[in-house]
């Protein structure tokens, strides 16, 4: 205990009164390292380490043997709880009830002259993978002079000429640890007067890139399975092989010199280092000048869409996982750092706050969206080697190692798993995205993300602002040839493989500006009165509208909508189809369906205007008719809707929206609290609850298949991408899964894994 307490006792900057005490015995006697302190200096520091005991444990340092022991072991047990192994227990998901263990073994040293050393080495390099021994070590030192940078230690393979009996046990020894535990190991050593000694292995610690290439490699060696490096892999460890990341020695330079800021969600992977701008049209105008841009929004909404496109990563103060921010990056592949709570935005000076610091419009930052961190100023990104070679086209790199590693590595993957993998995808470029990622179609095509391209906001805004059916009329005829051919652009780039389009989703005051400045725009585009489109806000404005005149509920209301969609997706379905080479496969989904009836009413609209399609265009194409289940009363009634629908989509956004009773809006400002205190031990937004929202899937699963055996099942909600969610789909049975196409690679491993998980 009495060490225990005395170790923790850190300072504001959080060093230790011991190494403090330390150093300024160095000062004073003017010496940089602790060897060139003389055994006197030592006798005395002893002493005042002793003082620093007895102030802090209130009693003397024991001289028992025995007890010092005890002590000793106390304080690793005491470990367990202190504040920096919680939180790393919370960032890798381990509970906190397994608790520790101590192993007691005599002492050698390195620091008893120039025979002695110590070192650190890995049996493979943990940054790229290399089958290479890796590692530093430095003679006349103990471990605490390795990691304490005062000294720079020596590359590993210099032993060989300091000491080179040590070196060629230490090869020995290295390569059998490693064929021992069949991985990668982080090892080590002290060599006491020309002694080798282990002092520990473990199994190292390694980037995404490394985990691949070693696991391929050990394959190739023979030493482990093709199942084995399946599962070795944490699926999320591909993130980095996908997205840019920041130069280490950058990245290294900024933490050193304090500049991480603060610290978000991790909405969206990779690194992006921009100019900030508090608008989507800021941030649009400025990347069009060719300035890297980052869009910083309290929170985003579908009006931001072409700023967002157009910013190398988003920041927003509000918004949990599957916010509007958090979802549209992941689909578009765009770094994001959702819901940082101590960011004030101030749009009137065009200015951010956190908590003492002011940065102003133009100010560069960097936001790492694998960890949440945000950084200030610039650091330097560089490309992925895989994104580069799947993506590159013509500019394609010859094909490097990580790449053929990862190609492996997947190819094993699509061997083993049962489940498809379909993408959510708007765009004909991110479908094109999407299948060279390896997407076996689309899950879900959100048509009101089309909605806000050149040329077709203006016409949805006349469809909204209509007075009467026919000049509601007059404007969806204005709209139907814009998201034909958006349908065709999609049913190209997907060929022969299934489409689900989804109906519109979002309530209608979404399509209508806000802000002042953007109502007078909009009335002199429109040649209407401002006066007109307030009233309009005013009228559709709801208390809350995710639960309010939305999904089906627009198309219920407004059929004219739906019949423009229905023309459109089987018009363009059609026209694909008789250039010949490819054979469309729609499918079509309703959205927000809680009974049956409306699942009738929509689906007898979308079966008439095929019908009619397929007349005029003298062509016939098989589809299907679906219905998302994403409220409770649907999984509730599911063998009723089942009777009307060929497939289930699960909407998991809007499941675990709607089961829970929370906002997935608003969820960003308590769930971070609630994950801290354990109340939820997993955002239920990211990752699915199995026991609430997965037992109403389940019972949706049960109730659809026993009224309609062959019902065709999938998930298209942000869980569709995340792997403990994509487990739970393989053991109930889903067909497939979709997600954003940057999550495709991480969706095939985590599917196979599943399987192979279920196997054993
Ligand atoms: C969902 O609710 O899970 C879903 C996919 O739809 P959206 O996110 O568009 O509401
Ligand atoms: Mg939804």
């Amino acid at each position: 205990q009495t060490i225990k307490y005395a170790s923790e006792l850190s300072d504001e900057h959080g060093e230790s009164p011991f190494s403090r005490a330390l150093d300024e015995l160095k000062a004073e006697r003017g010496v940089k390292q602790d060897t060139e302190l003389t055994a006197l200096d030592l006798e005395q520091l002893v002493q005042t380490y002793k003082g620093i005991v007895e102030r802090v444990a209130l009693r003397s340092f024991p001289e028992d043997p025995m007890e010092q022991l005890r002590g000793a072991i106390s304080a690793v047990f005491g470990s367990w709880n202190n504040e920096r192994a919680i939180a790393y227990r919370a960032m890798n998901d381990i509970p906190g009830d397994w608790g520790t263990a101590v192993s007691v073994c005599t002492m050698v040293f390195g620091n008893m002259g120039a025979t002695s050393g110590t070192g650190v080495a890995f049996t493979r390099d943990p940054a790229t993978g290399e089958k290479r021994f890796y590692g530093e070590y430095l003679m006349n030192a103990q471990g605490e002079d390795v990691v304490a940078g005062l000294r720079t230690p020596e590359p590993i393979e210099r032993l060989k000429e300091s000491s080179p009996k040590a070196w060629k046990e230490l090869l020995r020894i290295q390569k059998r640890l490693e064929d021992h535990y069949r991985d990668m190991q982080d090892l080590e050593f002290t060599i006491e007067d020309g002694k080798l000694y282990m002092l520990q292995c473990r199994t190292g610690k390694r980037t995404g890139f490394a985990a691949v290439r070693i696991a391929t490699d050990l394959v190739r060696e023979r030493k482990i399975s093709k199942e084995e490096a399946l599962m070795r892999i944490d699926p999320e460890a591909l993130n980095q092989l996908l997205q840019p990341v920041f130069q280490r020695a950058e990245l290294e330079k900024a933490k050193r010199a304090g500049r991480l800021l603060t610290q978000g969600l991790n909405a969206g992977p990779g690194a992006a280092a921009g100019r900030i701008y508090f608008s989507a049209e800021a941030a649009e105008a400025h990347a069009a000048k060719g300035e890297d841009v980052l869009l910083v929004r309290t929170e985003t909404s579908p009006e931001d869409i072409k700023g967002m496109q157009a910013a190398k990563g988003i920041l927003t103060a509000r918004g949990g996982m599957t916010s509007h921010a958090a979802l549209v990056a992941r689909q578009m592949g765009k770094v994001c750092v959702a819901g940082v709570s101590d960011l004030a935005i101030d749009y009137k000076t065009r200015s951010l706050r956190v908590r003492d610091q002011r940065f102003v419009e133009g100010d560069w930052m960097s936001l790492d969206g694998t960890t949440g961190a945000v950084y200030e100023g610039q650091i330097a990104t560089a490309p992925s080697e895989v994104t580069s070679a799947i993506l590159g086209g013509k500019r394609r790199r010859a094909e490097g190692e990580v790449f053929s590693a990862y190609k492996r590595l997947m190819g094993w993957a699509d061997e083993v798993r049962q489940l498809r993998v379909r993408t959510n995808a708007d765009q004909p470029d991110q479908c094109q995205t999407a299948v060279a990622f390896g997407a076996e179609g689309v899950g879900l095509c959100r048509t009101e993300h089309m909605f806000f391209g050149p040329g077709k906001i203006e016409a949805v805004r006349e469809m909204i602002l209509a007075e009467s059916s026919e000049a509601r009329e007059a404007a969806l005829a204005r709209l139907l040839p814009l998201q034909r051919k958006d349908f065709e652009g999609i049913f190209k780039a997907m060929g022969d493989l299934p489409v689900t389009i989804r109906t519109l989703d979002p309530p209608l005051h979404e399509f209508l500006p806000h802000e002042d400045s953007a109502i007078q725009a909009v009335a002199r585009d429109l040649g209407v009165r401002p006066a007109r489109i307030k009233q309009k806000v005013a009228q559709l404005s709801e208390l809350n509208p995710m639960l309010g005149h939305r999904g089906c509920r627009l198309g219920i209301t407004y059929p004219e909508i739906t019949r423009m969609q229905a023309r459109a997706i089987f018009e363009a379905a059609c026209r694909v189809a008789k250039r010949g080479k490819v054979t469309p496969r729609p499918e079509v989904m309703i959205p927000l369906i809680s009974t049956r009836e409306e699942l009738q009413q929509q689906g007898k609209i979308m079966r008439e205007v095929a019908e009619q399609v397929f007349e005029e265009q003298g062509l016939r194409l098989k589809f299907m008719i679906g219905t998302m289940i994403e409220l409770p009363r649907a999984a509730l009634t599911a063998g009723d809707i089942a009777k009307e629908a060929e497939f289930f989509s699960f909407g998991t956004n809007d499941l675990t929206q709607t089961t829970f009773g929370i906002s997935r809006d608003d969820a960003g400002k308590f769930v971070p609290a609630y994950r801290q205190l354990d109340i939820f031990p997993e955002d239920p937004f990211s990752s699915i609850d199995v026991a609430g929202v997965g037992k109403l899937m389940q019972l949706a699963t049960m109730d659809g298949k026993a009224s309609r055996p062959d019902l065709k099942l999938g998930i298209c909600g942000e869980h569709g991408g995340e792997p403990k969610s994509i487990r739970f789909c393989h053991e109930l049975g889903l067909a497939y899964v979709s997600c954003s196409p940057y999550r495709i690679p991480i969706a095939r491993l985590a599917a196979a894994q599943a399987a192979l998980r279920a196997r054993h």
